[in-house]
């Protein structure tokens, strides 16, 4: 066993981390609920999951003539349960093989949690809007409950005020590049959103603007102070044509996709949800640099975690 490995289970630190990350999730379960959403249960093996369109490897098994997969997200999934339930969230366990290059990004985990969700009929503005309003009362909640915790980690937990702030893909890569998203972070001081990305960078489920071909109706909500990257989600693509039009731009194999085309070719609503990081969220509250501290059983890039 590495050293350090047992003793930082009796570490103060590990224990209000977790007490901080149960009260969001309560807060967060509490408000959908009171809100009208229905929780689904979380799907862990399926034969199709979220493709991801960066460097993360596939997790799965063979079993009997077929293969299952480890969920990457639940984005499938959800788009056909709205087929029984309108507004639908799910705590769900997401397995990603990430490349050890990411090991000390502090805040990459090969299994975390999201909080899925997803509202038929919706437009990315109605779903801008539900995070702002979930965010600040998350927020609220954990400052009302957690005082002692954030004591400990002497944070000062500031309520942001919707709307948050939006910037346009393209207007944030023009002025900074690549690592947009890294300077933008340091430089704000209340959660912001990034919308509007190029089709070429995002999954083939995020729905192109008709009016704008090649830009997406989607966004990233960043947090402030450097903590980067809280959620990704946007209006969903749902016409079977746009479905495998998209699948086809990105080289997807279809045949990946079959059980979900054939959901698609009967008809799948329209809408729109997003999926925020328990421990990304976590990491921001308590003010942590590395993401491993959010976790009883932490499993990094890189490295075999129990
Ligand atoms: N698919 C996104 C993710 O897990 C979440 C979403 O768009 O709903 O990264
Ligand atoms: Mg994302």
């Amino acid at each position: 066993m590495k050293k350090g490995c047992y003793d930082r289970y009796s570490e103060e630190r590990l224990k209000n981390a977790i007490n901080v990350k149960s009260c969001i999730r309560e807060a967060m379960g509490n408000y959908l609920r009171n809100n009208g959403f229905t929780e689904i249960s979380p799907v862990i093996i399926s034969p199709e999951t979220d493709p991801l369109h960066h460097s993360t490897g596939k997790a799965g098994f063979e079993y009997y003539k077929g293969r299952y997969q480890l969920t990457k997200s639940m984005i499938l999934h959800k788009q056909i349960s709205l087929l029984a339930l309108d507004k639908v969230f799910v705590f769900s366990p997401n397995v990603r093989l990430e490349p050890v290059e990411l090991a000390d990004t502090g805040k990459h985990l090969v299994e975390f949690t999201q909080l899925d969700l997803e509202v038929a009929g919706a437009t990315r503005d109605d779903i801008l809007t539900i995070v702002e309003e979930l965010v600040t009362h998350v927020l609220n909640h954990v400052k009302d409950k957690c005082k002692e915790e954030l004591d400990y980690f002497d944070r000062e937990l500031n309520i942001p005020k919707p709307p948050f702030e939006k910037i346009k893909y393209h207007h944030a890569y023009n002025k900074y590049g690549r690592i947009f998203e890294e300077v933008l972070s340091h430089e704000k001081q209340q959660p912001f959103w990034i919308i509007d990305f190029p089709s070429d960078e995002r999954e083939f489920y995020d729905r192109e603007d008709p009016s704008r071909p090649g830009i997406l109706m989607d966004m990233d909500l960043i947090y402030p102070e450097g903590f980067g990257e809280a959620l990704s989600g946007g209006e969903r693509e749902f016409d079977p044509k746009r479905i495998v039009g998209r699948m086809n731009e990105q080289e997807l194999e279809l045949e990946e996709f079959k059980l979900y085309l054939e959901f698609a070719e009967k008809g799948l609503p329209s809408s729109a949800g997003f999926g925020i990081g328990l421990e990304r969220m976590t990491r921001f509250v308590c003010g942590l640099n590395d993401i491993k501290d959010t976790c009883l059983f932490p499993k990094m890039p890189g490295t075999i975690g129990l």
